[in-house]
């Protein structure tokens, strides 16, 4: 079967509410189960009610490593001082059976998936000022105040690269913002190059001499 499902990559500064949108949008019955978020593997510890397999596949340094010796990651990036990465296999079965695939991962990673398939679908997502995004921050109590001001010099040069996506999305009314996401996917859903894949029997069926 052709390669029909897309790849999705998400990317925003920590705080800006990506994860929750990814939520929201995972709800919307238009989604219909045919999207899936990868799950990356990473060397940070689990935060209160990560679950591994589920939220990241922790591993130690030395197993990142050999996944990476082993070729096993599409990306892989350092991304504060921890190692995260993508593995291959299981995204390319899900978009073998036309399953469309989310990747939530920063600029770095964005770029190495770019480079590999020019097809992928990139959206930033941003926070509505830099006065929400401190707040948002600090409203997660999971960090100490050393953690959250790196993370705010971190999330200035992440945003940096918003002009590397196809698509901006401004986080200023969660509803909204969600809408504006659902949107996208379901663009490139309805793009002629899918849609001819997705009905090729009815296209057959309709252009019959
Ligand atoms: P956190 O530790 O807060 O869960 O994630 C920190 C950052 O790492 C986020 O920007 C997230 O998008 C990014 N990230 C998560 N998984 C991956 C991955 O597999 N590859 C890359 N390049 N970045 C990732």
């Amino acid at each position: 079967m052709a390669h029909c499902g897309t790849l999705f990559i998400i990317s925003s500064p920590s705080g800006a509410g990506k994860s929750s949108l990814i939520r929201g949008l995972l709800d919307r019955p238009s989604i219909d189960g045919m999207l899936q978020v990868s799950v990356s593997h990473t060397t940070r510890s689990a935060r209160p009610g990560e679950v591994d397999g589920i939220h990241y596949h922790f591993v130690s340094q030395p197993e990142f490593q050999t996944l990476i010796e082993r070729g096993a990651f599409y990306e892989w990036a350092q991304v504060f001082d921890n190692y995260y990465g993508t593995s291959r296999e299981w995204i390319d079965e899900q978009l073998e059976k036309g399953i469309d695939i989310l990747l939530d991962i920063d600029w770095q990673g964005a770029r190495q998936i770019r480079a590999q398939s020019p097809s992928a679908k990139s959206i930033f997502v941003l926070p509505p000022s830099r006065v929400e995004l401190e707040r948002r921050l600090n409203a997660r109590q999971q960090d100490t105040a050393e953690v959250i001001k790196g993370r705010m010099d971190k999330a200035v040069s992440e945003m940096s690269h918003y002009d590397e996506y196809d698509y901006l999305l401004v986080n200023d009314n969660f509803d909204h913002a969600l809408d504006r996401l659902s949107a996208i996917i379901e663009a490139e859903r309805a793009s002629t190059e899918k849609q001819a894949i997705r009905f090729q029997n009815l296209l057959d069926g309709l252009l019959a001499e």
